[in-house]
């Protein structure tokens, strides 16, 4: 007899909940995963991250194989068709049991249900991915929080009362002979998937932690954690961050500094995670707030196509979209520039950008992409208000006032001085310089968003 644990999002050997509880059942333990291809490419999920994905299973197989824990390949490309791979697995191993952890997307949770309907054996069914479970924290008159701030009051209360561990990592099985691996790796040299350097990173994270009030926003320096591709794909769940943040600030969870700051930060990814759930329209290109259905956004699919090659003549987007467009990662600063610029300056649909997003992000997370988006677009919970626009100008001069960021991206601009690198033309053409114009006059495309703003609101309240 065999337990049978199918990994999605939880690419971790320790604190693994369905791990660890099928590890501790009677009898031995096999582990199933591997990418529903397809099914990625329709969520828009890019091959960037799925490499990373694979590199991931790689190193996961070797550290199962060590505690004897054999990881079979799934090689369905959908998650119909996974199921039905799954099943047959569980068949063939004699499985009394399936064991996953909670995902909460939409089509996820109809696949797990989909699992459990069609599962002649029981499956079993484990939260993970969040601090506090989504849907568990609720306002004083019973519902959701769709307000940031009283929602993280209350997860820091809750945490502190009743602290979310790691759990322990498994045991393994006694003696069951893993095949040799079929995963192959490419490996990133950006973001290395083996749990040693995952480990490291964190660890030196937490060294650095406490001047993150300081650097968080300054896009030329490594300030923030670069921890989200793991994250992401669950190398690393929050509690473990957590833990290893409290080891060294014990009084992490009370700190109003740089280890605060950052720990509002999973917040906000439980927030975002607490909204799919309990609004599961946002996870359906519908907006949270449903007067913003229908803003008569411009399919303007030139001006889009030059913001997606960082072209678009202003320098701090264009050098983000670089960013993007090479790494797969993007400054957070940068995105709220970014995102800002194309829903506001360009009015151009939010949707368009959070699946362009999703398709070059190694972090890519449908809750967190789809809460930044909307919170960009104001037409999410406790969103930037729509006449509130960031100035791409403004924001560049104050969190890259040397232009290092955009000098590393956009080499074009390297030889212009530390103010006009910001706007090149400000003071009219540059012969020689080749750069493009900007594609929109940043005030006045700021005051037709806002008059279409007011104008739909006016027409649908
Ligand atoms: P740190 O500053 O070190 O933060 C630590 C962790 O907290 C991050 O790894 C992340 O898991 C979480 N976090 C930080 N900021 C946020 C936030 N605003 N919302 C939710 N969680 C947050 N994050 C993703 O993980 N995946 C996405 O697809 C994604 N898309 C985004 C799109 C837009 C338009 C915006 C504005 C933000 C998006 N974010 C996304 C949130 C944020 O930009 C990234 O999490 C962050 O930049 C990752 O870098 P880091 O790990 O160095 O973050």
């Amino acid at each position: 007899m065999t337990q049978l644990v199918w990994l999605r999002n939880d690419l971790r050997c320790s604190d693994n909940p369905a791990l660890l509880a099928a590890d501790q059942a009677t009898g031995d333990t096999i582990v199933v995963a591997g990418i529903a291809k397809t099914t990625a490419k329709r969520h828009h999920r890019g091959d960037r991250q799925l490499q990373f994905i694979q590199d991931r299973l790689f190193h996961l197989a070797h550290e199962l194989a060590t505690l004897n824990i054999p990881l079979i390949r799934l090689e369905s490309d959908t998650f119909q068709k996974q199921i039905q791979e799954v099943l047959s697995l569980a068949s063939t191993h004699r499985s009394h049991a399936i064991y996953i952890n909670e995902e909460y997307p939409l089509d996820e949770r109809q696949r797990d249900r989909d699992l459990e309907r069609l599962s002649p054996i029981p499956v079993y069914r484990y939260e993970d991915q969040c601090m506090i479970p989504p849907g568990t924290l609720k306002t004083g008159q019973g519902s959701f929080y769709s307000v940031f701030t009283p929602f993280k009051r209350r997860w820091l209360a809750q945490l502190q009362q009743q602290p979310s561990l790691p759990g322990a990592k498994p045991k393994g099985n006694p003696a069951l002979p893993c095949a040799p691996s079929s995963w192959s790796s490419q490996s990133n040299p950006a973001f290395p998937a083996d749990s040693v350097s995952i480990e490291q990173r964190l660890l030196s994270w937490v060294e650095r932690v406490s001047n993150y009030d300081e650097t968080r926003d300054i896009p030329s320096v490594d300030g923030t954690s670069q921890l989200s591709p793991y994250l992401a794909i669950g190398a690393l769940s929050p509690r473990q961050i957590i833990d290893a943040l409290q080891h060294a600030h014990p009084n992490a969870l009370s700190d109003t500094a740089g280890v605060g700051t950052f720990i509002s930060e999973i917040c906000w990814r439980d927030f975002y995670r607490n909204l799919i759930v309990e609004v599961p329209r946002v996870s359906m290109d519908k907006p949270f707030k449903l007067n913003t259905l229908g803003l008569p956004w411009r399919n303007d699919t030139e001006a889009f196509e030059r913001w997606k090659a960082g072209q678009t003549g202003i320098p701090i987007v264009d050098a983000a979209m670089r960013q993007l467009n090479e790494t797969g990662w993007m400054h957070n600063r940068c995105r709220m520039i970014t995102a800002m610029f194309l829903t506001k300056n360009l009015f151009i649909n939010w949707r368009w950008g959070e699946d362009y997003f999703m398709s070059q992000l190694i972090d890519g997370d449908l809750a967190s992409n789809n809460g930044g988006w909307q919170w960009s677009a104001s037409t999410g919970t406790d969103a930037a208000p729509y006449f509130r626009i960031m100035n791409p100008v403004s924001q560049s001069l104050k969190f890259d006032p040397s232009g290092d960021y955009i000098r590393r991206w956009v080499p074009e601009l390297t030889n212009l001085d530390n103010k006009s690198i910001h706007e090149p033309y400000a003071k009219g053409p540059r012969p020689g310089l080749n750069y493009p114009q900007p594609l929109v006059d940043l005030k006045q495309s700021r005051q037709r968003a806002i008059d279409l703003f007011k104008q739909h609101l006016q027409e649908t309240n």
